[in-house]
């Protein structure tokens, strides 16, 4: 095919979930796109922003099947391959569990011309909205972002050595083994670990728990925490802890 019909395929972060924490970068090249393949995890109010896109909802909802990453590249080439201007619109960073490397990988096979405009991850929103710091002077020099689950099975190797170090520990995805990243938690750290999870964040429908290592099993069910949720270990959520007493009305729990 000639150089002259391909289109191009854009990477974008749309935030966390609130709509206003797209980039204005990420707003531009939505507003411009003629296709979208758009994720559950991103906030639909995004889409109104364009009204002449062809979008194709490409996640996982309510029982129907995502489509395979091997789908997804195909229409990704076959649009830019007819010279549309293809945005893959994503929750949080592409980069961050967003399988933007195989995107990217397979845009390079054709020759298709890519760009990647960051997001905010879910991470980074999610703990500055709750003013949850990932590091602080003189106690926590580092933090890590894991997985709870691996393509495998099971969970992480990593997060074993994440847990001995004194770093916060955000865990994403790791609803299906809960209790075994708490099992984890539990053999470093004492049980009044404190730990936030949070459900849905930064978006209207937000559920945040903060507690403790001994009780957020029973907790998150008590309060029904979902997916898409994400955990944060350490003991930045004290400050997260006092800051909720006497302030926040939605589902929190106070140790
Ligand atoms: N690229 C995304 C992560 C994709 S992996 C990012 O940068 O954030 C999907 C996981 O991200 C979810 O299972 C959940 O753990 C987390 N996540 C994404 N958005 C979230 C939200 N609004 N609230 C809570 N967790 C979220």
């Amino acid at each position: 095919m000639s150089k002259l019909f391909k289109g191009t395929i854009t990477l974008v972060g749309a935030g966390p979930g609130d709509p206003e924490l797209i980039t204005l970068k990420g707003l531009r090249v939505l507003q411009k796109a003629e296709v979208i393949l758009y994720d559950s995890l991103i906030n639909p109010i995004l889409l109104d922003y364009n009204h002449n896109a062809e979008k194709i909802f490409v996640g996982k909802r309510s029982g129907r099947l995502k489509k395979s990453q091997k789908e997804i590249n195909k229409l990704l080439v076959f649009f830019a391959l007819n010279g549309k201007n293809v945005i893959r619109l994503k929750g949080g960073d592409p980069m961050v569990f967003g399988r933007a490397y195989e995107e990217l990988g397979v845009a390079k096979k054709f020759d298709i011309p890519t760009q990647v405009v960051p997001g905010i991850s879910s991470y980074a929103g999610i703990a500055a909205q709750h003013q949850i710091p990932l590091t602080q002077r003189g106690k926590q020099g580092s933090f890590w972002v894991v997985t709870g689950h691996t393509e495998k099975g099971g969970i992480s190797a990593d997060l074993h050595l994440a847990v001995q170090s004194s770093a916060t520990v955000i865990v994403l995805m790791g609803m299906r083994f809960l209790e075994e990243i708490v099992g984890v938690f539990k053999e470093f750290k004492p049980s009044d670990y404190p730990v936030a999870i949070i459900e849905n964040g930064t978006t209207s429908v937000e559920k945040t728990l903060v507690t403790n290592l001994y009780s957020l099993i029973k907790k998150v069910n008590e309060y029904q925490i979902q997916n898409p949720a994400l955990l944060i270990f350490g003991t930045s959520c004290t400050d997260a802890i006092t800051k909720y007493q006497n302030t926040i009305a939605k589902e929190i729990c106070l140790r």
